[in-house]
C-alpha cells in the first residue's frame, strides 16, 4: 500500500495529511526569510524511524517548491511533489525500525493551507509574520509528517533582516548577526506536534515578565508597551494558579507575542502564544483568552489529543481553565460561569457530539463550553480533591505524549473507584444537553 493511501487514515479531520508508516524524531529547520516579497528559503533535516516495512513515505509541504532531496539510511530512487505531498520512493522495501535522515531543500512564497475549517499556517502581517498552524497549517512552512500524534524535538533557525525580532518555540540558543541580517536559533527539546511549531517575526521589543517560576517574555511593538504591560499584568499569577491546579508549567519558558496587527483570535503554540493588538485590554474577554492560551501549555501542548476528534481534551479543558482563573481572580466562581454558559447552551442547537464534533465543527464554541461543563460535571461527581488530582495525574502521566478520551475516562474511573461512563456518555456522546449539577466554590 502506498504512503498516500495510508495517509487517508492518519486523521480523518485533516484529510490528506500525515503518514502512519513512519514517525519523526527530530526536525532541524534552517530558514531564510525576506519580508519584502514574503520569500522563504528552507533546508529541513528530519531524523525519522519507519514504523512499518515500506517502499515509500510521504511528507506534507504546501505551495513551496522542493529543489533537492537527500536520504541517508536507504536508497532514494525518486521523489515527487504533488498536491502538497512530497513522496519519496526507495529502491526497495525498507524494514520497520530503520532510521533515516532526510534532507529537503525548498523555497518559495508560503501560503496558508486550506482545510475543512478554514485556512491555517504561515501568514503575512502588515510588517512581519505569524504562524497559526492549528490544525493543518504546518506544511505551509516546513516539510513534515503532519499528524498531531507524531511528536518530535525541534531546532529552528531563522535568518532575516536585523530590524526584525524572531520568536520560535523553546529556548533561544543563539543569535548571530551576519551583515544586515540576524540568524536566530531556537531549541524545543520537549516533544512537539507539527501544528504547534511556530515562527513569529515582527518589529518587536521584549519585556521580561517578573515573578513567574519560568522565564516569561512579552514581545510587542514599542507603541503597545503600556497596554501590553497592563493586559498581561496577571500573567505570572496565572502561571502560579494553574501550576497549583494542574502541576508545574510544562516547558522551560513562555513567550507571548502581541502582533502590531488586529487578530481575530489568539492562538497557542508550544511554549508560545500569539495575541493581536486588540487583545491588549483588561476586559474579561481579553483576560479569559490570556488564561485560555496559557492553559493550552498543559492541555493541548504537553498533553496532545492523538486524533482531532478528541479536540474537547484541548478546548474543553482550556475553557474550564478560564473559569478557574475567573474564580481565582475574584471575577465569578467556576460554578457561576458554568451556570451562565449552561443557560446559553440550553438555548443553542443541541445537534453536535462534543466527543466527536466532525472536522467542520471541531472549533465550534459548543465544543469549548460543553467540554468545560463536562469537566465541571466530573468535578461535581468526584469532588475537588479527586478532580484536581485527576488533572495533575493526567499531565504527569502524558506529558510529551498523545492521548485519547478513553484514556481520560479510564484515569477518572481509577481515581473515583467506580465507572463514570454514564457521565461521559451524556456529556460527550449524546446531543441533548444534560442538567447541570451543583458545586460548592473552591476551598
Ligand atoms: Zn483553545
Amino acid at each position: 500500500m502506498s504512503a498516500n493511501a495510508t495517509s487517508i487514515d492518519a486523521d480523518p479531520y485533516v484529510p490528506g495529511h500525515g503518514d502512519t508508516a513512519y514517525g519523526v524524531d527530530r526536525y532541524e529547520l534552517d530558514l531564510t526569510y525576506k519580508a519584502a516579497g514574503n520569500h522563504l528559503t528552507g533546508r529541513a533535516q528530519l531524523t525519522v524511524t519507519l514504523d512499518s516495512d515500506t517502499p515509500t513515505i510521504a511528507l506534507d509541504l504546501h505551495a513551496l517548491k522542493v529543489t533537492r532531496v537527500d536520504v541517508k539510511g536507504a536508497t532514494l530512487s525518486r521523489w515527487s511533489h504533488r498536491s502538497s505531498r512530497l513522496t519519496l520512493r526507495f529502491g526497495e522495501t525498507v524494514p520497520a525500525g530503520t532510521v533515516l535522515t532526510l534532507t529537503i531543500a525548498y523555497a518559495g512564497t508560503p501560503r496558508t493551507v486550506p482545510g475543512p475549517d478554514g485556512r491555517a499556517g504561515w501568514e503575512e502581517l502588515a510588517d512581519g509574520v505569524i504562524v497559526a498552524a492549528q490544525p493543518h497549517g504546518a506544511p505551509s512552512w516546513f516539510p513534515c509528517n503532519d499528524r498531531s500524534a507524531d511528536k518530535a524535538t525541534y531546532r529552528i533557525s531563522v535568518t532575516t533582516d536585523t530590524a526584525y525580532t524572531v520568536v520560535a518555540n523553546g529556548s533561544l540558543i543563539e543569535r548571530r548577526k551576519a551583515g544586515r541580517a540576524t540568524r536566530w536559533t531556537y531549541a524545543m527539546d520537549e516533544p512537539m506536534a507539527p501544528y504547534l511549531a511556530t515562527v513569529q517575526i515582527g518589529r518587536y521589543e521584549t519585556t521580561e515578565v517578573a515573578g513567574a517560576a519560568v522565564p516569561v517574555r512579552l514581545f510587542h511593538a514599542a507603541r503597545l508597551r503600556a497596554v501590553a504591560g497592563q493586559a498581561f499584568a496577571d500573567q505570572a499569577r496565572m502561571i502560579e494558579v494553574f501550576s497549583t491546579l494542574f502541576g508545574p508549567y510544562p516547558f522551560a519558558e513562555y513567550a507571548v507575542v502581541v502582533t502590531d496587527d488586529v487578530l481575530e483570535i489568539p492562538l497557542e503554540s508550544q511554549a508560545v502564544s500569539t495575541f493581536g493588538a486588540n487583545h491588549c485590554t483588561r476586559s474579561w474577554d481579553a483576560q479569559r483568552l490570556i488564561a485560555h492560551e496559557l492553559s493550552h501549555q498543559w492541555f493541548g501542548n504537553a498533553v496532545t489529543a492523538a486524533q482531532w476528534s478528541d479536540i474537547w481534551l484541548h478546548e474543553g479543558f482550556a475553557c474550564y481553565a478560564e473559569w478557574l482563573w475567573s474564580e481565582a481572580a475574584g471575577i465569578a466562581t467556576a460554578q457561576e460561569q458554568a451556570v451562565r454558559h449552561h443557560q446559553k447552551l440550553a438555548t443553542s442547537a443541541q445537534d453536535i457530539l462534543v466527543g466527536a464534533p466532525g472536522a467542520s465543527d471541531m472549533f465550534d464554541d459548543r465544543v469549548y463550553k460543553r467540554g468545560a461543563l463536562t469537566l465541571h460535571a466530573l468535578r461535581s461527581e468526584v469532588g475537588d480533591v479527586t478532580f484536581f488530582a485527576i488533572l495533575r495525574d493526567w499531565v504527569t502521566r502524558h506529558h510529551g505524549g498523545v492521548v485519547t478520551t478513553a484514556q481520560f475516562e479510564a484515569l477518572c474511573d481509577r481515581a473515583a473507584g467506580r465507572r463514570l461512563a454514564g457521565l461521559f456518555d451524556v456529556w460527550l456522546r449524546q446531543p441533548a444537553l444534560p442538567a447541570l449539577p451543583a458545586l460548592p466554590a473552591l476551598p
